[in-house]
């Protein structure tokens, strides 16, 4: 071995790896900040009587596609889609036949084109088996009658180079590569699709009353990574479902949000709401802009023309300054809506008003995806540039018949991005004192190891966050850390107060000093951390 070479394996290239773009690491005491968020939604939302529900990260990709529309900037552009293992797997198999298939003909040996075919059939199978895999049967029976038939020629090796043998063969590739292989999956771009999966799939409109569910998690698109826009990012939402679409239930959740919102202490927000009607009186309505569109398209930019044909609510999203006048003329939706619809909205502005909701209306809120029927609503909030929206919700009432579910259920729920929620919260400075360390066991001498691990694990079962040490540390250093370390009280055990079994407890704000014997102790530092400070 050279001496190059040797050098090569002792020291392997370097590499250092990157979150993936779009992608971020929370780290402390940032995460400390989102625990926060997270467990002040579900104290919220509890208090409302919803409850959590978690659903996969991925799901068939046609769940997605047909959910949020298949017209859609998410289902078009963002998606993370890929095929599941054994997708892959039969994928990589139908290469094997084909490489098998031409081998055969080269070496005139059928068996070289039986073994993959055999395992295609075996990987088959065995998902049938597993229920991973959906497979019209009589597609597999035949494809598996082939290969047997095709087995029992190759075996009999008198019929070798048979013309039978050709016409077979040409049958089971085809068959096989024809043969549906695993769908794709995708990463959830949103979760309300998978909420209304898994509301139908459990049957759960035979549970009694509306089902009230909240959620909170990762959601994936792949945008343009910027100031409050990610790849991986999170939502805190919320969904009922039930046979009820009563004006009440739209108001509740969006009482509901901004009670989260003002606990959380999000600055300048803003509710807007608005309704874009249902399936009786939206179509014309569309239609009518369209035709009111048309008539200024050339004065509208690419996009805008554009959706004039393809979904012309999306134009009255346009941020372009010169649109803005434009559109302002165009017909306004809520002089539109069918009188159910008229309704219903107006009962929806009544009972915010009930509630003690401030709120705006405004017209143009359609938002992007295709399932929203009446009430939309959207939250902005301050710090955060043109990246302002913290939520976005609305109902969506054909959204469960859509997806095969029984007919006559209803929905409304809202996603907030707890991304943009935490950032506002952070821009505006206003933020939650949250518990941090509580005691520094500062321990000298072998004799004190003991009795510090013994009070460690009582202070710990008190709720208190504890640091002890794992190697013994001078007196100063010791301090030093724990003031580092932000700890508010250094507990010192030295040898003489593993002899006494006392101990000194020094508050690291103002140097003040204390000794306890171990009940007094405990007493005074339970009192000291009770409610918010203890973890
Ligand atoms: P936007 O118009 O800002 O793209 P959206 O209409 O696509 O938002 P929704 O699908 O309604 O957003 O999702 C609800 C909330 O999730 C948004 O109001 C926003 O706070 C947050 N959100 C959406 N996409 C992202 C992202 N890529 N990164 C961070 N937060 C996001
Ligand atoms: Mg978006």
């Amino acid at each position: 071995m050279s001496e190059n070479s040797a050098e090569k394996i002792d020291k392997p290239e370097r590499r250092q790896f990157r979150a993936i773009k779009g992608t971020r690491d929370i780290l402390p005491p940032d995460s400390a900040l989102w625990n926060w968020f997270e467990q002040s939604a579900r104290q919220v939302f509890e208090s409302y009587n919803f409850r959590d529900i978690r659903t996969p990260i991925f799901e068939q990709t046609d769940l997605f596609a047909r959910a949020v529309g298949a017209d859609t900037d998410i289902v078009h552009k963002e998606m993370y889609v890929f095929g599941d293992q054994r997708a892959l797997r039969l994928e990589a198999l139908q290469e094997k036949i084909e490489e098998g298939a031409a081998d055969a003909e080269r070496e005139n040996d059928q068996k070289l084109f039986l073994e993959p075919v055999r395992q295609f059939i075996d990987e088959i199978e065995a998902g049938l088996a597993a229920g991973e895999m959906e497979a019209s049967r009589s597609a597999f029976d035949s494809l598996a009658e082939n290969y047997r038939r095709f087995d029992a020629i190759a075996s009999d090796q008198a019929m070798r180079c048979e013309p039978e043998f050709g016409n077979l063969r040409g049958d089971l590739s085809f068959k096989c590569w024809d043969f549906p292989i695993g769908e794709t999956l995708a990463l959830r771009p949103e979760a309300t699709a998978s909420v209304c999966r898994a509301y139908i799939e459990h049957g759960m409109q035979t549970l009694p009353g509306n089902q009230k569910l909240y959620y909170v998690g990762p959601m994936f698109r792949r945008e343009r990574p910027q100031k409050g826009r990610y790849r991986q990012f999170y939502q805190v939402g919320a969904e009922v479902l039930g046979p009820s679409d009563a004006p009440a239930i739209d108001a509740e959740v969006v009482e509901m949000l901004l009670t989260l919102f003002h606990r959380v202490g999000l600055a300048n927000i803003k509710l807007y709401v608005n309704s874009i009607g249902c399936k009786e009186c939206r179509p014309k309505y569309v239609e009518l802009l369209r035709e009111k569109l048309r008539e200024v398209k050339d004065r509208l930019k690419e996009d805008s023309q554009r959706r004039i044909e393809t979904n012309p609510l999306r134009v009255l999203d346009s941020k372009l300054p010169e649109e803005q006048p434009i559109i302002e003329t165009l017909p306004r939706i809520s002089e539109h809506l069918c009188d159910a619809c008229r309704e219903h909205f107006a009962k929806l502005k009544e009972e915010l008003a009930l509630r003690g909701v401030g709120y705006e209306e405004n017209w143009r809120l359609v938002r992007g995806l295709d399932y929203y029927t009446r009430t939309t609503f959207e939250v902005t909030a301050a710090g955060l540039g043109s990246q302002n929206a913290v939520c976005g919700g609305g109902r969506y009432d054909g959204l469960v018949e859509l997806l095969g579910g029984p007919a006559g259920i209803k929905g409304i729920g809202f996603a907030i991005g707890a991304d943009r929620a935490i950032l506002s919260i952070q821009e505006s400075g206003n933020l939650p004192k949250l518990p941090g360390l509580a005691v520094f066991i500062a321990w000298m001498g072998a004799k004190a190891y003991a009795p510090a691990l013994s009070i460690a694990k009582k202070l710990r079962a008190l709720g208190l966050a504890v640091e002890l040490p794992p190697e013994e540390l001078k007196f100063r250093k010791s301090l030093g850390l724990a003031d580092k370390l932000g700890a508010r009280y250094a507990l010192i055990i030295g040898e003489d107060e593993a002899a006494s079994g006392t101990f000194t407890l020094k508050r690291l704000s103002d140097a003040q000093q204390q000794k306890l014997d171990e009940p007094a102790l405990l007493d005074f530092l339970q009192s000291e951390f009770r409610g918010a400070n203890a973890r």
